[in-house]
């Protein structure tokens, strides 16, 4: 038998679930209320109460919500915000692109970013951090916000990855004075094209996010300043609102992948540890080993699809090489030693079984007994 397993499979092969997405498509075909269709206001409401929030602001993309995010809390020229030198670029760009300049803190070994360094690269213009739940995990964020309070900084959770993830029941998206979700279709709650979101407790936020992510129009009729346009479309919002009635079931299979890989890796290659009272959606499942290089392409040719993910740290990408400051020596060690294994709801229990026998295979030259 050949094995093929991709590192994600984002086709919608289920016959019900394709189904109930073509329903709901139907529906808004129907209503031709393509933006800011009911949908919409739904989806935000859904979600808004899925992280404790009072607002959501259904936005295009990931990338827009930390950037309309950044720019609803007033974050501007002049201002550093500092954020984890290992995110995907659109954190560093977001900031960026409000005029602030972007500071990179180093990671622990959890892979977030680590208040240390944070304390280290504080100045005088430091306005805000950003930090980013990498994995799928929350950051350690009551010494995070401990920090911001007493410097004084406000807080923009970059939570792309981390929908659905909760540390002693707080979830993801309710610790800073913005949180900001991705949507897009790798995320674990995923729509079949762009989305993000927006969310927040303070009402002058929202009223100025709503005005941000269409032109800086109030009342669509005076432009109070400049913006582009922004909006989660209808589409998205039903196709969202759909999944999110089965994203315990998926989430919990995704979990379930993840126990089998700590259970049958424990002692062959690092693995993050699971937080006591805490719970990761498992955006990526990262292992550490200095084998690296040598085990991706074994498993490659055993036709097991591995990633190495934001191998380029942030501060080392030509935008942000020069004049940026930043800390990320264990970030760099850490991040060659990685590998992400293929981590989501469609994976079976055979498959994922040859996935750590072919690992174990590499390290111990034969395969498990049971
Ligand atoms: C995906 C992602 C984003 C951007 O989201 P898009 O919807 O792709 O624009 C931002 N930050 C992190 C950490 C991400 O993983």
């Amino acid at each position: 038998m050949t094995w093929k397993i991709p590192f994600l499979d984002l086709r919608v092969d289920d016959p019900e679930e394709r189904r109930d997405l073509l329903a709901a498509v139907e529906a808004v075909l129907q209503h031709g209320r393509f933006i800011l269709g009911p949908e919409v206001a739904a989806c935000e409401q859904r979600l808004a109460a899925a992280c404790g929030r009072t607002y959501a602001v259904g936005v295009k993309s990931g990338t827009d919500a930390l950037f309309l995010g950044l720019k609803s809390l007033g974050i501007g020229p002049g201002d550093e915000v500092i954020t984890a030198s290992l995110s995907w670029i659109a954190t560093a760009n977001a900031i960026r692109l409000t005029g602030a300049t972007p500071v990179f803190a180093d990671v622990g070994d959890d892979l977030t970013m680590a208040p240390d360094s944070v304390r280290r690269l504080l100045t005088p213009r430091t306005r805000a951090i950003v930090p980013v739940h990498y994995t799928g995990s929350l950051c350690a964020m009551p010494a995070l916000l401990q920090l911001a309070q007493a410097h004084r900084l406000l807080v923009i959770e970059d939570a792309a990855r981390a929908f659905g993830a909760w540390d002693h029941g707080r979830p993801a998206g309710a610790f800073g004075d913005v949180a900001c979700f991705s949507m897009n279709p790798m995320k674990v709650l995923g729509a079949c094209g762009e989305a993000g979101l927006v969310v927040t407790n303070r009402r002058d936020v929202y009223e100025r996010l709503l005005a941000l992510r269409y032109n800086g129009m109030h009342q669509r009729r005076l432009c109070h300043e400049p913006s582009l346009n922004g909006r989660l479309d209808t589409l998205q919002a039903a196709i969202l609102l759909r999944r999110l009635s089965d994203f315990e079931r998926r989430l919990a299979r995704r979990r379930e992948v993840a126990t089998w890989y700590r259970k049958h890796l424990k002692g062959l290659v690092d693995v993050l540890p699971e937080t006591a009272g805490a719970r990761s959606v498992y955006y990526l499942f990262p292992i550490g080993t200095d084998a690296r290089d040598a085990l991706r392409a074994f498993l490659a040719a055993r036709g097991i699809e591995v990633q190495t993910r934001d191998a380029d740290l942030l501060p080392c990408h030509p935008a942000y090489r020069d004049g940026y400051r930043a800390e990320f020596a264990n970030a760099q060690r850490l991040i060659r030693r990685l590998l992400c294994l293929p981590i989501h709801d469609k994976l079976t229990h055979d498959e994922v079984k040859y996935v750590t026998d072919c690992i174990w295979e590499f390290f111990k030259g034969g395969r498990p007994c049971q």
